[in-house]
């Protein structure tokens, strides 16, 4: 499938005014299957943890496989439209699925129970502070996307969920040629994670979102170890990279560093793998390469300090309500996890602001991404926090000490929805759709070329993951 076709098939995206509840995205996919049994074959794959059935919907019978799976993270949900999308287009549109010679094995949403808790904000999906307000983000250790069993150095994972269970069978049933796992950023522009350095698609990748009208996310990466293969496109090098980075800055791994990721698990049989990273909104400094007159070791510090400064006042109500709570939220276990990382960041950061040269001047896109990861951090985590002690006081379970907390914090919580960042603009979710469906196809399309050399045997390809 030529650059072009694919340019026409991810600007033709039908636009939605927000995204989909699990329910409403199950019941299109079930309909589809109904509609389509000769094309569409749904398996149950297993079970989430609140008991809710997972489904894989198989669509085609091409000579390629390809696993996609939404909702790794159950608070980016840009992937429910992408999967339905994917799933309608390769069911009737027959030029396309064709072409790309491949059966899909689709999963709409691998954490229901997570995607649930944040359903408050879905149908508008434009407004960053009740966004905030109503996000859930599950503990590390309860992510489906950082659950697969890891081993390496002093790091040791096997907890895995039985949503992450459910997706290592899929994968080792399928051993597909290529893995999708559906995630998105929040502000900012596009970005990418490539397994492989393949030129041809990273043309693909940076013109869609260029003929959507979406600017690449060329400012601070998301990790410092991260290697660039191309603007905005990073290799997917798995933990070791993390680890080797976490030691040289004298950090302990352990503590950062858990499961491995679906695609260290798919790429143990050989699997291209890609993840499309989208924002909600944009802003014009995300793409902007001014020098500024800051020094980046500064800027490191200064938006350390800030973020210092949340993170303690968390840690404080954390502390402090933790002995008189009594309901275990998955809003409380997130808060337990994410606030006490705060610190930890915090560490990094001033380690890697001790390393940077003296001299070396921050760009406008690198200010405003340190900068909005400070504003994004205390109203996600702040805003998990206000439900963890709202949850005690709308079951009636809070003493008045619990009250006043949660009083203190919401009033907190207040001026950081005041501080939000000004001049960011929404995006259609028909062009962050766009963004994905084309990444998707720019890989498949690649993965289907006849003229691609035979992908290596799984011996030579196991990584850490396994
Ligand atoms: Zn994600």
């Amino acid at each position: 499938m030529d650059q072009r076709t694919i340019l026409r098939l991810a600007t033709s995206v039908p636009d939605h005014d927000g995204f989909p509840l699990v329910d409403d995205l199950h019941a299109r996919f079930d309909a589809l299957a109904a509609a389509h049994p000769d094309q569409v074959t749904v398996t149950r794959i297993g079970t989430s943890r609140l008991g809710e059935p997972l489904h894989s919907y198989r669509i085609g019978s091409g000579s390629h496989a390809a696993v996609v799976v939404g909702g790794v993270h159950p608070n980016e949900p840009i992937g429910s439209w992408t999967a339905l999308h994917l799933a309608e287009t390769m069911v009737t549109d027959q030029v396309t699925a064709e072409a790309l010679d491949t059966t899909w094995h689709i999963v709409p949403t691998i954490d229901p129970d997570g995607m649930r808790l944040n359903e408050a904000w879905f149908d508008d999906p434009f407004d960053r502070v009740r966004y905030a307000r109503h996000f859930y983000r599950p503990a590390p250790d309860s992510q489906v996307e950082w659950t697969f069993p890891n081993s390496h150095g002093s790091v040791y994972f096997d907890q895995v969920l039985p949503e992450t269970l459910a997706f290592m069978r899929l994968i080792d049933d399928v051993r597909p040629e290529l893995l999708v796992s559906l995630h998105n950023g929040e502000m900012g522009g596009v970005y990418y994670y490539l397994s492989e350095d393949l030129p041809d698609v990273i043309d693909t990748l940076h013109a869609v979102p260029r003929a959507l009208g979406l600017p690449l996310d060329t400012g601070e990466p998301e990790s410092p170890y991260l290697r660039e293969l191309a603007p905005a496109v990073f290799a997917m090098d798995g933990v070791e990279a993390a680890y080797d980075y976490l030691e040289g800055l004298g950090v302990d791994p352990g503590e950062h560093i858990h499961g491995a990721s679906s695609a260290a698990w798919a790429m143990r049989h050989g699997a291209l793998c890609v993840v499309a990273e989208l924002p909600y909104w944009s802003h014009p400094d995300a793409d902007d390469q001014t020098p500024t007159t800051e020094p980046y070791a500064e800027l490191l510090r200064r938006c350390a300090d800030e973020l210092d400064a949340s993170g303690r006042e968390l840690q404080e109500i954390l502390d402090a309500a933790s002995p008189m709570l009594t309901i275990e939220t998955p809003f409380l276990e997130g808060s337990r996890a994410f606030v006490p990382m705060i610190a930890g960041m915090v560490d990094t950061d001033r380690a890697r602001a001790d390393r940077e040269p003296a001299a070396r001047v921050a760009t406008v896109a690198e200010r405003f991404g340190c900068e909005d990861l400070v504003r994004c951090f205390r109203l996600r985590y702040g805003g998990m926090l206000l439900r963890a002690l709202e949850s005690e006081t709308t079951a009636g379970t809070a003493p008045a000490a619990v009250r006043r907390l949660r009083d203190r914090l919401a009033e907190r919580y207040a001026s950081w929805q005041a501080d939000e960042a000004t001049g960011s603009e929404p995006i259609a979710i028909s062009r962050l759709v766009g963004v994905q469906f084309g990444a998707i196809l720019a890989c498949a399309s690649h993965v289907a070329d006849p003229t691609r050399a035979s992908r290596p045997s799984l011996a030579t390809t196991t990584t850490g993951g396994a």
